[in-house]
C-alpha cells in the first residue's frame, strides 16, 4: 500500500533526515585508512543512543538475510556494493566505502547512502561513484508530481548507460514513512511514463548502485553482503526524497 504524508508529516520527517545524515557525515570523516569497520558501526552506534535514535538495522531479518543483521550501518568495501555486514577489516590505502544507514527518529524513519574513496583514489573509481551521483541527482530531478515511478527509473537507467555501467535490478529504491522499506519499489532502470504516477506527499529513498565491469552479484558467506561477481567494485549513493507541489525535498541532505 503506497501512504502519502501530510505537509506536517513531511515536516516531522526532517530530524529523521537531518540525524542520518549528520552521522554519515561523521562516518565519512572517520573512516580513514587505518580504520577498522567496527570502529564505524562502533560510531554510529554510539551516535544513535546520545540521539535517542532506533536502528533500522540491528534486528532486521528479511528473508534475504542469514540472520538478524546485529549492527547498525551497512559498510560495503570494494566488491561488496550492498548490503556490507560490518566486520573486523581495516580499511587500506584506496578501498571504495560505501556507508548505508537508516534510522527512526520520533516514529519517522530516513534512509541515506555515500560511496567515497579512503586515500588514494583510482580514477575509474572516483568514476563509478560519480555515476550513482548523477543518477541519484538525475532521479531526484525527475520526481515530481504528475510524472511517475517509470520516470526516476528511466532517469537513473539513462545515466548508467551514458557511463557504460550495467545496471542491477534485484534491489532498488522503496517507500520510506514509519518503517525502512515500503511501497512503491522504485527501480533502478525503466521506462518514461510507466508505473505509479507521483503525487504530493510521496516519500521515497532512491538509491542507484552501479558495479565498474558487472551487473551480476553474490551473496557472501556472511548472508548479507553482496558482491559483484567478477570482483569489480562498486558504489552506492541514496537519499531519502518528499514530493510536493513545490518540487522535491531532499530530507537526508548533508549540504547543511
Ligand atoms: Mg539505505
Amino acid at each position: 500500500m503506497i501512504e502519502l504524508r501530510t505537509p506536517a508529516e513531511i515536516d516531522a520527517m526532517r530530524p529523521a533526515g537531518r540525524f542520518v545524515a549528520s552521522v554519515l557525515l561523521a562516518v565519512r570523516e572517520a573512516a580513514k585508512v587505518g580504520v577498522n569497520l567496527l570502529e564505524l558501526d562502533a560510531l554510529a552506534h554510539h551516535m544513535i543512543r546520545e540521539a535517542g535514535a532506533e536502528s533500522c538495522y540491528i534486528d532486521y531479518h528479511p528473508s534475504f538475510g542469514g540472520s538478524p543483521f546485529g549492527k547498525v550501518i551497512c559498510t560495503s568495501v570494494n566488491d561488496a556494493v550492498l548490503h556490507g555486514l560490518p566486520h573486523d577489516y581495516v580499511i587500506v590505502d584506496g578501498d571504495v566505502v560505501s556507508i548505508d544507514f537508516a534510522a527512526r527518529v520520533d516514529g519517522w524513519v530516513c534512509d541515506s547512502a555515500v560511496s567515497f574513496v579512503a586515500g588514494t583514489p583510482d580514477p575509474e573509481d572516483l568514476r563509478v561513484i560519480t555515476a550513482t551521483e548523477e543518477a541519484l541527482d538525475a532521479g531526484i530531478a525527475a520526481a515530481t508530481v504528475g510524472k511517475t515511478i517509470g520516470d526516476i527509473s528511466a532517469a537513473i537507467g539513462d545515466v548508467a548507460e551514458s557511463f557504460g555501467y550495467g545496471v542491477n535490478l534485484d534491489f532498488g529504491g522503496h517507500g520510506v514513512g514509519r518503517e525502512m522499506h515500503g511501497d512503491p519499489h522504485v527501480p533502478n532502470d525503466g521506462r518514461p511514463g510507466r508505473g505509479y504516477k507521483l503525487r504530493d506527499g510521496l516519500v521515497i529513498a532512491i538509491e542507484p548502485w552501479f558495479m565498474r565491469d558487472t551487473d551480476q552479484i553474490f551473496t557472501d558467506a556472511d548472508g548479507w553482503t553482496l558482491r559483484s561477481v567478477d570482483g569489480s567494485r562498486g558504489a552506492h549513493s541514496e537519499h531519502t526524497i518528499a514530493i510536493t507541489e513545490e518540487g522535491p525535498i531532499v530530507l537526508t541532505s548533508r549540504d547543511g
